[in-house]
């Protein structure tokens, strides 16, 4: 039995070191769909302790469902996917569900905590039909968070009558974030955020709120010897149409965790990982009540996230703006959105920020001191394209984009990485400003040195000729 919170953080610590056997191998790419969970959910159905339940269907008639586990007297509920494109935290619930599976002495040892002491609730994928468009909202365009109240969507009436009917004593509200924030100052992005939501604008804290907060203050302790200067806390403002405030002042001891950013890791398995991590450090906190012995400085340590982050920073860039010549940083960020047509992501970046960054930071950066930096230009051609320069050529003189109309896809890949413009309306010259596409090249006085294609840093010489 877990009695201290050195013993809760070496089971957790015992577990972390079988992720890479625990995580669940069919889920490898953010981009999954309702139909991804199917045949996982399918595959739970025979297993003891199991039991899955169909609690209703979206606005486009894709099932919903629940996971139920374990027989304990602690109802515990746990949601992800609100927000179609957040899935991080479906996949850690899916890496949870394999790790309740799993035999060996540890794997058994959690077992017999959790389910012997809590009924475990789980709603992967709240909102199917926005996880298929990969975007925020439902398929009525209502952002659910924000439908707590007026239950205007079926997925909202779904989430709120299953916390009517199992009345669960705890809530995990379970997010993604932007990858742009960082814990206060700190010069690193926040890999998880973590909120206790307010049940009003008073800031008053009842009793389930304060278990909220002591479940977080652990998992602070034990995260931070992980992740340290990377776990940050949402704002702390009342919102009454979100469901984790709601829930919160329905007596729900409710925890809001976000899935940030990290260097390196597209797949944001990081995040992934210390969700994990923190799903079992704080179902079995609240298993062996060792949560109740927290002190809320752990909680209250916690750095509110500010936005301080790019993907990519360019410093000391010399622009021109007319006559006027200036000194600046040039931060770009690469927007995720899906390609429909071939089912993956892509991305369109823009300019977000130019003049002092002094304080923020790029997962990228590189240094243009020296260079004037101006749009990319658009090359058009003129006659058979038999005769186009070679695109190292076409790099060196600032273009970052070609028009090509008309031309089969394989000719078009042969272009690459310039931007292919298939309309001429496309082709217009773009400006150095913000909200622009980010496309730059970068001048020595003599020749084009370093271009930015879509936020991708490309140095000419590196192309083949
Ligand atoms: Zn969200």
């Amino acid at each position: 039995m877990i009695q201290t919170s050195e013993s809760l953080n070496q089971l957790v610590d015992h577990l972390m070191q079988r992720f890479e056997n625990i995580r669940e191998p069919a889920l490898r790419h953010r981009l999954i769909s309702h139909s991804d969970l199917i045949p996982l959910i399918r595959r739970l159905e025979g297993i003891d302790d199991f039991r899955i339940e169909e609690i209703g269907k979206s606005v486009e008639d894709r099932p919903i469902y629940r996971i139920s586990i374990g027989s304990g007297p602690i109802p515990v509920m746990m949601w992800s996917q609100m927000h179609g494109d957040e899935p991080t935290a479906t996949m850690a619930l899916f890496d949870l569900f394999r790790c309740l599976t799993l035999r060996g002495s540890i794997f058994e040892e959690l077992s017999q905590l959790l389910l012997k002491n809590l009924t475990l609730h789980i709603i992967p994928m709240v909102n199917p039909d926005g996880a298929e468009r990969f975007q925020r909202r439902n398929a009525l365009g209502i952002d659910l968070n924000r439908d707590a109240l007026a239950l205007q969507s079926p997925e909202s009436q779904i989430l709120m009558n299953q916390a009517r009917k199992l009345k669960p004593k705890f809530g995990f509200n379970l997010h993604d974030q932007m990858r742009y924030y960082t814990p206060g100052t700190t010069p690193y992005p926040a890999a998880l955020t973590f909120l206790a939501p307010p049940v009003d604008h008073s800031g008053i804290i009842p009793q389930n709120r304060r278990y909220a907060m002591q479940v977080i203050s652990g998992l602070n302790g034990y995260l931070s010897r992980h992740l340290k200067d990377r776990i940050g806390s949402y704002k702390d403002e009342f919102e009454a149409r979100a469901f984790g405030d709601q829930f919160q002042k329905m007596g729900i001891s409710t925890i809001l965790i976000e899935s940030g950013g990290y260097e390196n890791d597209s797949e944001k398995l990081i995040p992934r990982k210390w969700n994990l991590a923190s799903y079992l450090h704080a179902l079995s906190s609240i298993a062996g009540h060792v949560y109740k012995n927290e002190s809320l400085d752990g909680y209250y340590n916690l750095r509110e996230n500010q936005r301080r982050y790019f993907d990519l920073v360019i410093r000391n860039a010399t622009i021109q703006h007319h006559d006027t010549e200036i000194q600046a940083d040039i931060g770009i960020n690469r927007n995720e959105k899906l390609d429909p047509h071939r089912r993956r992501l892509i991305h369109h970046a823009v300019i977000e920020d130019i003049g002092d960054l002094n304080g923020f930071y790029g997962y990228e950066e590189i240094d243009a001191k020296g260079f004037a930096v101006y749009p990319g230009k658009v090359y058009i051609p003129e006659e058979s394209f038999d005769a186009l320069p070679p695109v190292a050529n076409l790099l060196k003189k600032g273009y970052t984009n070609i028009y090509l109309n008309h031309e089969p896809d394989s000719f078009k890949e042969k272009w690459r990485p310039l931007n292919i413009c298939d309309s001429i309306s496309d082709t217009s010259e773009t400006s150095l400003a913000i909200n622009e596409p980010a496309n730059l090249h970068f001048f020595d006085g003599h020749t084009t040195r370093m271009v930015v294609i879509n936020g991708m840093v490309v140095d000419p010489d590196s192309v083949a000729v």
